[in-house]
């Protein structure tokens, strides 16, 4: 039996790795349109810090330690087509420029997503970038590293806009944000990204909403972001305004899409049975809105790899979905949600309610209590939870884990508010502030 794997990074190579421990004598064929494969994406932003030193670091493994386990990887070779009728790919070799063909038993797709970048004028100038491979990474670090860019400029303020923002604040870096929506993060309720968006003003960053960039200008590199309000000088500009996923090569098969992303059931499997994907090439079920959604995290594209090999390796895996559970990191502050936001729950004509808060990380009186606001969204008859977000300083994004398993298991304000949640002044008040928050739902 014969699989082949399309792309090399979280959700194939998750996929494969968990195949070959399941089965010795499968024969695996990896091809990867980069360089380097089975690396960190997220850990990009802290290389471009500096924080991470090594870019090597953010390799798991590398294509001679997949090939010890008997896990044959092409990299720099593209899949242009699928000929899912007959159980064919056609991969460009980018080294030879030759188009070879090949067979599978079993089809994995874990093509990913790359960066929007529309094509505003100019937009092939120098110092423009985007961040979506190792490649990538690699080009704004070394532009960074030479000295010559003083001011840059962030066009999107989603989660990679935020972390780009803060990476170059670390890098001493002047800089400009400039977001299209009326908030940052739009995944969050706008009075939760408030406080965020007040933090990065106070840190020295340029921030403006509710502004539409229109195009750039420059001799060879990139000079000014001239938007439909203003114009701005810059040295660098990085366009973070979300992602498609890669799929242009299934377009003349059978498989099904939706608006790009290809759609599976909950086996991982495609409308053609013997083709598999998932990551951010796919949907993905939401748990909290019960239907299909566009997700791409990182986390996802791991779990499903692993049902995708159990299932091949002749199981039966069911993968039940997810929340949209997310944390990032905003200079000093932290914040996090899962379920279903009180926008969402307004976009949906929910019936719901919500509950916000503020309190401590930990004991008043212990050493450096920082604030914490807890916001809830549950359903006002039977009080079971919907949603969370929290936003606050030390110790605030991973107690959004309590709310994911909360929102789940369908518990209801009350129950949480009697978890026996951990105790002890350096780590949380005697009622923790997701209790407080869920207690004061009458
Ligand atoms: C800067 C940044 C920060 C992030 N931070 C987080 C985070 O904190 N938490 C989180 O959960 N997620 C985060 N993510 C998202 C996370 O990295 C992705 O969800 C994850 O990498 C998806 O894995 P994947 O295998 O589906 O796709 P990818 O990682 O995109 O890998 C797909 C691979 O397929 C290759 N490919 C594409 N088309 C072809 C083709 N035709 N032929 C051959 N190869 C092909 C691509 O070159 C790519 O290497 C971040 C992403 C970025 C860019």
């Amino acid at each position: 039996m014969k699989v082949i794997a399309i792309g090399g990074v979280a959700l194939s190579m998750s996929a494969v790795s968990k195949l070959r421990r399941l089965d010795k004598d499968i024969e695996i064929v990896v091809y990867e349109k980069g360089t380097v494969l089975s690396y960190g994406a997220c850990g990009m932003p802290y290389y471009i810090s500096d924080e991470i030193k090594d870019p090597e670091r953010l390799v798991a493994r590398t294509k001679e330690q997949f090939s010890d386990i008997d896990i044959l990887v092409h990299t720099n070779h593209m899949v242009t087509e699928v000929f899912d009728e007959r159980n064919e790919i056609s991969v460009l070799n980018f080294e030879t420029n030759e188009i070879i063909i090949d067979n599978y038993d079993y089809l994995i797709v874990g093509s990913g997503a790359s960066a929007i970048v529309p094509p505003w004028k100019n937009f092939a100038l120098e110092n423009i970038f985007k961040l979506s491979s190792y490649e990538d990474s690699l080009a704004i670090k070394e532009k960074i590293d030479s000295g010559t860019i003083k001011k840059v400029t962030v066009v999107g303020g989603g989660f990679i806009g935020i972390e780009m923002v803060e990476a170059f604040l670390t890098r001493g870096l002047e800089v400009t944000l400039i977001e299209y929506g009326n908030q940052i993060l739009g995944v969050f309720d706008n009075d939760m990204t408030l406080k965020l968006e007040k933090h990065l003003v106070e840190k020295g960053v340029k921030l403006h909403l509710g502004e539409k960039v229109i195009r750039f200008s420059g001799d060879t590199a990139v000079r000014k972001v001239i938007t439909d309000k203003a114009e701005y000088e810059t040295d660098l500009v990085l366009i973070s305004i979300g992602v498609r996923p890669n799929t242009s090569f299934l377009e003349n098969s059978n498989v099904i899409l939706d608006k790009g992303a290809v759609v599976v059931n909950k086996r991982m499997q495609t409308n053609i049975s013997n083709i598999y994907a998932g990551g951010d090439c796919g949907l993905i079920y939401n748990l909290a809105v019960k239907e299909n959604r566009y997700i791409p995290m990182g986390n996802n594209a791991n779990k499903q790899g692993r049902v995708i090999a159990e299932n091949i390796a002749g199981g039966n895996f069911e993968f039940k979905g997810v929340l949209g559970t997310i944390v990032i990191k905003v200079i000093d502050m932290e914040a996090a949600k899962t379920g279903i936001t009180e926008k969402e729950a307004k976009s949906l004509a929910l019936d719901y309610k919500t509950v916000v808060i503020t309190g401590k990380n930990h004991a008043g009186y212990y050493p450096n209590p920082e604030p914490i606001t807890v916001k809830i969204i549950y359903k006002p008859v039977s009080k079971i939870i919907i949603g969370a977000e929290l936003v606050g300083y030390k110790d605030t994004a991973l107690r959004i884990n309590v709310f994911a398993v909360a929102i789940q298991k369908e518990m209801t304000t009350s129950e949480l508010g009697f978890l026996d949640l951990a105790y002890a002044p350096p780590f949380a008040g005697v009622w923790d502030v997701i209790a407080v928050a869920a207690n004061k739902v009458k």
